[in-house]
């Protein structure tokens, strides 16, 4: 029996990206430009009171230096609005760049007018269409944040969201469809409304002067089919640049898993030139495992490098210690830690592969297959592990001092391969 091997193989890779008007967020050293097809952008938010100028400040910058390229704090009321200028000016004096976002709900048009250096020190405004103000306020109130926006020179986001979603659009959609010969489900309509509260807010805010390089459209839902379903709907209508995120993910695997599957999906299909995962930390928890989560996704599909790429395979029966668990982790961990020294020093580092091996079975295969890769011995195998260097057994190690030698070389491989001597290869 042949097995022949098919001469054409299905292709894997993603769609073309959603065409989108490019919009730069921030000015100089630390700006970035949100869709046009420029590299997707990984954002997150505080959870601290931005009246606290410490320790807003401090996450902020924990958030920006484990690598969210924007950062977004809340201005919910006059101290928050009031700390903001003195936030921005302490991360500019801590080297942190990253554009600052705030999030208005309710007051934002108040706070913008009553605080001006509030409105000039962020870099851009969000705005959610359904909480602006009601009824022949909401308008007003809409307009008065889109004129801070222009007059000083600022993006906006309009962000959409299920839980907050513009009521008077809904029940009249809900009305109407009720009436209709032939009514969709609610849920399509909910959908429907959120889209259109997203389109329609943008193209008022055009309307009032806005110009369309200054804004971002997200409609945020917290149910993974709702998601999927919503934001192609929007990339089919708006080539206005889209921000994803689902949000109320929820806590630990739970919200990881269900957000990488959303905006995996619609990564795949080119939609979504930045991305939030909402997570929600356990007690005490660090914020900037969302940051991580986002470089990760982003990274495991190919979209963009951050780090390089650590190999581990699951362990099973044959790895009854937890040698080979202590060195995944703190090889993952050196890498992590080292990167922004090594990301100056030695460029393309983040494309490193390696591989770290509970057992002879797949072990040496799978190294040989990184660029520096180590097969620790399995339960019963003699004490020693073979390193490869691409694709070559270069090393022997044995004993207590594995994990520091092993972690020795990759740091030489690193200087070698990624250094500047190694600039003429
Ligand atoms: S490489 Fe070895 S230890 Fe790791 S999962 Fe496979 S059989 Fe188990």
């Amino acid at each position: 029996m042949t097995h022949e091997i098919p001469s054409e193989n299905p292709a894997a890779a993603p769609a073309p990206r959603h065409r989108s008007i490019g919009v730069r967020v921030g000015e100089g050293k630390g700006s970035v430009i949100v869709g046009g097809q420029a590299p997707i952008v990984v954002q997150s938010m505080t959870n601290t009171d931005t009246a606290d100028v410490a320790s807003t400040t401090a996450q902020c910058a924990a958030l920006a230096r484990a690598g969210s390229e924007i950062v977004r704090i809340t201005v919910d009321r006059a101290e928050a609005a009031a700390a903001v200028p003195r936030i921005k000016d302490n991360l500019l004096a801590m080297g942190v760049h990253a554009p600052i976002v705030g999030d208005f709900h309710y007051n934002g048009h108040t706070l913008l007018k009553d605080y001006p250096d509030c409105a000039k020190a962020l870099d851009k405004y969000r705005i959610n269409p359904g909480n602006v103000g009601f009824k022949d306020k909401k308008d007003q109130q809409f307009s008065a944040i889109v004129e801070q926006a222009i007059l000083h020179g600022k993006s906006v986001r309009i962000g959409a969201n299920w839980g907050s979603l513009d009521q008077e659009l809904l029940t009249g959609m809900m009305d109407q469809n009720a009436r209709s010969a032939r009514p969709l489900d609610a849920r399509a309509i909910t959908r429907e409304a959120l889209v259109r509260s997203a389109i329609w807010s943008a193209e008022r805010a055009e309307e009032i002067g806005l110009s369309r390089d200054r804004i971002i459209l997200s409609a945020k839902v917290s149910a993974v089919q709702d998601l999927i379903a919503v934001y192609r709907m929007l990339a089919a209508r708006t080539d206005h640049a889209l921000h994803l995120g689902l949000t109320e993910a929820g806590m630990g695997s739970k919200g990881i898993v269900a957000s990488s599957a959303a905006m995996g999906v619609l990564l795949q299909d080119g939609i979504g030139d930045t991305i939030r995962v909402s997570l929600t930390p356990e007690p005490g928890g660090d914020r900037t495992q969302e940051v991580l989560v986002a470089q990760e996704l982003l990274q495991t599909m190919g979209f963009r490098t951050f780090v390089p790429q650590v190999a581990a395979c699951p362990g099973c029966g044959r790895t009854t210690s937890t040698v080979f668990q202590e060195l995944a982790r703190d090889i993952q961990t050196y890498l992590r830690d080292e990167m922004p020294g090594w990301k100056a020093r030695y460029p393309g580092v983040e494309n490193l592969n390696v591989a770290v091996m509970g057992c002879i079975v797949n072990g040496p295969g799978e190294s040989k297959h990184a660029d520096i890769g180590i097969s620790l011995p399995g339960t019963g195998e003699t004490p020693i592990a073979p390193v490869f260097v691409d694709g070559k057994k270069v090393a022997t190690l044995r004993g207590a001092g594995i994990a520091d030698e092993f972690k020795a070389m990759v740091s030489s491989y690193i200087e070698q391969r990624f250094g500047r001597a190694g600039d003429g290869d």
